[in-house]
């Protein structure tokens, strides 16, 4: 097995073991083959599981309204799955009276690890960070102070990476700080960004 996939194994491996946050210790982390190729030259980093998304299904960004919207997106750029690699921020869902919640800044530290080790083992062209806590969580590991509403399907060159942000596709973002046209048009920069 080559190093990348045996680095990702382990990685994997202690994320299912992990039970730093108290609030999430019978959740599972959601880190796997499930969620793309460790040979990608993109990585998209959002918020958390989804209850009814990559909670039930294991699969990041599936099987809830946001990972429909997702997948459309990425439908209407013609990115697929298996070429690109797919996680989030915090790797447990959080909940709270059943119900999603944002993570709070103890649970973001606590997953960086994590998300470093990830960045570190696939080393990405492209970061693209969807929604808000995604884009924070690279700020506090690269030091940057970026703000989503400033930076948003802008090129941001990070060490050896290219930060990529980009809104997230809930329901409730779409409807309150960028529709799903403006997020099209987001990808379709990305998309060329890319260059194929
Ligand atoms: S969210 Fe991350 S740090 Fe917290 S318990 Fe899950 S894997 Fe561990």
């Amino acid at each position: 097995m080559l190093d990348k996939e045996k680095n990702f194994k382990r990685l994997s491996k202690s994320s299912s073991l992990c039970r730093l946050c108290p609030a999430m210790s019978d959740l599972p982390a959601i880190l796997s083959s499930k969620n793309g190729s460790l040979y990608t030259d993109l990585i998209f980093i959002a918020e958390a599981p989804g209850r009814f998304g990559s909670g039930r299904t294991g699969i990041p960004f599936h099987g809830d309204r946001s990972g429909d919207n997702f997948e459309q997106l990425l439908n209407y750029v013609g990115i697929k799955r298996k070429d690109v690699f797919i996680t989030n921020a915090v790797l447990c869902n959080p909940l709270k009276d059943g119900n999603n919640r944002r993570p709070t800044t103890k649970e973001i530290n606590n997953c960086i690890p994590f998300l470093e080790n990830l960045i570190n083992i696939i080393t990405p062209k492209i970061i693209s960070t969807v929604g808000g806590v995604g884009l924070e969580a690279i700020n506090r590991i690269f030091e940057t102070r970026f703000k989503l509403a400033d930076v948003v399907a802008t090129p941001l060159p990070i060490g050896k990476f290219i930060l990529f942000p980009l809104y997230h596709p809930s329901p409730r973002v779409i409807h309150t700080k960028r529709s799903l046209d403006k997020q099209k048009s987001d990808f379709k920069k990305l998309f060329r960004f890319r260059g194929h």
